[in-house]
């Protein structure tokens, strides 16, 4: 139920992105907390009115950042309020079943969301390209950074092309 989609080479500065996702679900309504660590951000969205009037109902839009600028992936799923990122990876995809039967109204609700989630999320991507660090390669000859628009490697003449 979990659907993650993968970007390269975008230089996407993660903190910025994740940011940015969380503004955008509580200008949409939704309460939010961030955690992050190295290499990841996960952010949680409940719809307060929706899923506060379902007993034992804590659902929520469950929202993952992880890799580096140049090579990330963002997981977008149904989670648990309060489950940090690795248990709620696991244990909501084995949970949702029967968060769907008792909590259908909020599953809808979010399912709508999420979808525009998408939409918001990749063009944020679009947006934060390049505000990370600089597209480099490593010369194959002597082994230095190089900016991708050298055609020759400054340091020792190798031919890029
Ligand atoms: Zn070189």
């Amino acid at each position: 139920m979990f659907v993650t989609e993968r970007w390269l080479n975008q230089y996407v500065k993660l903190l910025r992105l994740a940011e940015a996702v969380e503004q955008h679900c509580r200008t949409n309504g939704f309460e939010t907390k961030m955690d992050k660590g190295e290499g990841w951000y996960h952010i949680q969205a409940l719809k307060a009115g929706v899923a506060r009037s379902i007993v034992g109902a804590r659902r929520c839009l469950d929202i993952t950042m992880r890799g580096s600028a140049e090579d990330f992936v963002v997981t977008v799923g149904t989670g648990e309020w309060g489950k940090n990122i690795f248990a709620s990876a696991v244990t909501g995809a084995l949970t949702l079943g029967v968060g769907l039967l008792s909590a259908g109204a909020s599953a809808v609700a979010y399912k709508y969301f999420e979808d525009r989630l998408w939409d918001f999320i990749k063009s944020q991507v679009s947006t934060l390209k390049n505000t990370d660090s600089q597209p480099v390669l490593l010369c194959p000859k002597c082994r230095k950074h190089i900016s991708l628009d050298f055609k020759l490697c400054p340091y020792c003449g190798f031919n890029l092309k």
